[in-house]
């Protein structure tokens, strides 16, 4: 499979090393500031991977602009990155992590897959994607690019996003055929492969007394990958990561049966990051608030919708009121 993005016009090319970066039109950085932002960041990964530094290429368009509201995304391409934005986008925790999350790609999933051909490979979106992530976030904390409260708070976000939402009990056969439809279901296999990266990682390293934990096994994928010799003798996202646990003497099959397949619900062990802060897990109500509020707004604030068996009602709450 060949990917590959084409752009004309003025651009400025910069260069640092192998990397190159072609951008147009004015943004809120310099083309400096891009490129120190955008540097260290392959330099990690490649130093993780073990490989040398390599060519690759940024391009990065502007797109019209939106008042207060800066939006960015790309497509990771191997050894390419497509990036667009509107000119008011900062060089922010969210630039630097779409950035490093698609330059992580060039590695999970082109180098230790491939994916499965089986619908586009989206029943192995929690691998491609949550141990994307992972890795992603890891790395930029280990190499000094993202301080470790941020990175607190983002993973505090995605366990919150994740027990809260409506995906987290579908099925990851569920995710595959629904992942075009429904933005949850889209973002699930983000937040369920995270989090079974970490329960895996977490595993790993209490099996073996701290000897393997999840890097050894992605690495070991690479390896199971780069010694086939031809793409069809690679075994796909899943097997090979199967393959690769076992040659660090983990059985994982059950893990993803229950994480994966079955939706099982992931708790992670406090101790997961100790040092670090210990990990809670509390029980929170689910907000429900027991009448429509969309529909009632509309309704120029007159009530709405409300549910004779929820706590609106039982608070005294009719149809008709006023708000
Ligand atoms: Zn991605």
């Amino acid at each position: 499979m060949l990917k590959s993005v084409s752009v004309g016009g003025g651009f400025r090319i910069l260069k640092d090393g192998m990397l190159r970066i072609a951008l147009r039109g004015s943004w809120k950085f310099t083309d400096d500031e891009l490129l120190q932002h955008v540097a260290p960041i392959m330099a990690s990964h490649q130093k993780f991977w073990g490989d040398l530094p390599g060519p690759y290429l940024i391009t990065v368009l502007p797109i019209a602009e939106k008042p207060n509201n800066a939006q960015a995304g790309g497509t990771g391409l191997g050894d390419a990155f497509a990036f667009y934005s509107t000119p008011n986008m900062e060089l922010d925790r969210h630039f630097e992590h779409g950035l490093a999350h698609e330059h992580m790609h060039t590695w999970i999933p082109f180098l230790v897959g491939p994916m499965s051909p089986e619908n586009n490979g989206l029943e192995e979106a929690w691998l491609s994607e949550g141990f994307t992530d992972l890795f992603t976030y890891r790395l930029l904390v280990r190499d000094g690019m993202a301080p470790i409260e941020e990175t607190v708070e983002t993973l505090n976000g995605i366990m919150f996003t994740y027990a809260f939402s409506p995906a987290r009990n579908a099925t990851n056969a569920t995710l595959g055929a629904e992942f075009w439809r429904d933005q949850a279901m889209q973002r699930m296999p983000y937040q369920r492969g995270l989090l079974i990266a970490a329960y895996i990682d977490d595993r790993l390293r209490r099996d073996s007394g701290g000897a393997y934990d999840l890097e050894d096994v992605m690495l070991a994928m690479r390896r199971i990958a780069d010694a086939a010799s031809t793409n069809d003798d690679k075994p796909t996202l899943r097997a090979n990561f199967i393959a690769a646990a076992k040659s660090v003497g983990a059985d994982i099959s059950s893990v993803l049966k229950r994480f994966v397949d079955n939706a099982d619900l992931i708790f992670l062990p406090e101790d997961i990051w100790v040092p670090c802060e210990k990990l809670e897990t509390n029980e929170i109500a689910e907000f429900y608030r027991g009448f429509k509020g969309g529909r009632t707004r509309a309704n120029g604030n007159v009530v709405v919708g409300v549910d004779p068996y929820g706590p609106a009602y039982a608070a005294g709450l009719r149809d008709g009121m006023k708000q």
